[in-house]
């Protein structure tokens, strides 16, 4: 503590995306932070489980950035993506755009690299220091006492702490000690699906082998593929597909099986992943999760943030994005009350929770949009009504997907809007397929009754 028994040192729990950038914005406010992780340094060893998942970053996660000045250094890592790139059996292609034009894309980036290039920017200020091979076992939330277990030397050890962080993703260890402490809520929903991550090659010189510039979709009903780029030319793939059941990943258990299951529903793919079978039986099957929980914070002694808090199954590309956003937002609520922990975190919980709830919902709906419906073409033919209406009305009709990925304004506020526009939708595209038909007199009337222009609503 310093001289007027503020507390300066805050350790944090995890050195995953949101906890080297909440680092980086806790260091800028003055603080010393000491974050323990339990994995090795990254940057020394291979590490193989998550290394080529690929994430999308939008607007909410490149606004934390910037703030901190670290997006230069993220973007020399990431890959623009303007759309997504629907890929049929018969090997049609249908290109869908993400945004109103070039200007709204989203950006691919190794979560590996990602995590890398956060450590070393947080390691460049002297006030951060990071600990790896460090598992936090618990936390007593009233002595401040955290306990560590060295993963190299298996020591344990309790060492005192001002003020904790929990940024230790879905299987947060701050959050469970938090459970056990009492009139904690806490639910965990996870999906019938699982997923395992792929990969493409790139070509012999290092060329992109589909278009460089999409997300890829091979939607197929209750299961899909996607394939995000990698600066090197290759693709880091994911398959969802359910655990159980057929076809499933306990169906799909030897070579023949896999080799044939892939010819017959991604043809175009299988000839640019050679080491499919490789990758399908050495990888890990993955779980997803959605996890609430609340309060999220214990008087002044700790607080959980990112996955910790609220972990989010993929289909919007919302996890980091949210997590980033949440440090910005508990920088503001610093600055604004200072060293008062309870209330920078009473603020922080209100003003976060409401919109954690709502992406988690929203990521829900988008899985079975991305798998089912955009294949569908009564689904794309309203999303041409959709880009037609944004271009009428662009300042108060914009996209559910659009307020999510390209604006800052609350998630409950894109959920709650998404909903409105949905039923106008349902509502005027019901009884005619041809967007000539389309009535702009009730459209008109039911946009400017039901919606309010959002330039009042975004951040
Ligand atoms: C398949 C898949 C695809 C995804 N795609 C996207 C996407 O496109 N866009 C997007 O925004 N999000 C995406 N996400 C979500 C994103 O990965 C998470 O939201 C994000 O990683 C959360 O960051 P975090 O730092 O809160 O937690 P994590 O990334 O889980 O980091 C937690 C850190 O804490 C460490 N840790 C854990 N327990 C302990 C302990 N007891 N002691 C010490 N350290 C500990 C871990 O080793 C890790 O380094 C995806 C997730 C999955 C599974």
């Amino acid at each position: 503590m310093d001289k007027n028994g503020s507390r300066n040192k805050i350790t944090l729990i995890g050195a995953g995306p949101a906890g080297s950038l909440l680092a980086i914005y806790l260091a800028k406010r003055g603080f010393h932070v000491e974050i323990y992780e339990r994995r090795p340094d990254m940057r020394k060893t291979q590490i193989s489980a998550g290394r080529s998942i690929n994430l999308a970053i939008s607007t909410r996660g490149i606004h934390a950035l910037q703030e901190v000045g670290v997006l230069e250094a993220i973007m020399k890592i990431a890959v623009p993506m303007k759309g997504r790139m629907m890929h049929a059996v018969t090997g049609e292609l249908t290109f869908q755009r993400y945004g109103k034009d070039d200007t709204e894309v989203i950006y691919a980036v190794l979560r590996s690299e990602l995590s890398m290039a956060l450590m070393n920017e947080a390691e460049n200020h002297p006030d951060v220091r990071i600990h790896f091979n460090e598992r936090c076992t618990g936390m007593d939330f009233k002595t401040g006492e955290v306990e560590l277990h060295n993963e190299i030397t298996e020591q344990a050890r309790a060492i005192p702490t001002e003020l904790v962080i929990g940024t230790d993703g879905s299987a947060s260890a701050i959050r469970m000690d938090m459970l056990k402490a009492g009139r904690f809520n806490f639910s965990q929903q996870y999906l019938e699906h699982g997923y395992k991550e792929l990969t493409i090659l790139a070509g012999a010189n290092g060329e992109y082998p589909i278009e460089k510039n999409a997300l890829h979709i091979w939607p197929r009903k209750t299961y899909m593929l996607i394939a995000l780029p990698n600066i090197d030319g290759s693709f880091a793939c994911i398959f969802f597909f359910p655990f159980e059941g057929d076809p499933s990943f306990a169906s799909l258990d030897n070579e023949e099986k896999v080799s044939n299951f892939f010819k017959t529903q991604f043809p175009d793919v299988v000839p640019l992943m050679p080491n499919l079978l490789e990758n399908y039986f050495s990888n890990p099957t993955g779980a997803m999760v959605t996890i609430t929980c609340a309060p999220w914070h214990i008087a002044d002694r700790a607080l959980l943030l990112g996955d910790a808090a609220h972990a989010i199954v993929p289909f919007f590309g919302q996890g980091v994005n949210c997590a980033f956003e949440s440090c910005a937002y508990l920088a503001e609520c610093i600055d604004k009350h200072g060293n008062d922990w309870p209330k920078v975190f009473t603020e922080f919980e209100n003003l976060r929770k409401v919109n954690a709830d709502a992406i988690a919902e929203l990521a829900l709906e988008n899985f079975v949009e991305m798998r089912d419906h955009v294949a569908d073409p009564k689904f794309l033919f309203k999303k041409k009504v959709e880009q037609a209406l944004q271009q009428k009305y662009p300042a108060i009709f914009t996209p559910k997907y659009s307020m999510v990925t390209f604006h800052r304004l609350p998630y409950s506020v894109a959920l709650s809007r998404g909903k409105i526009q949905d039923r106008i939708l349902a509502e005027l595209c019901g009884s005619i397929d041809r967007i000539e038909d389309l009535s702009w007199e009730k459209a008109e009337a039911m946009i400017k009754n039901e919606l309010m222009p959002l330039s009042s609503l975004n951040k």
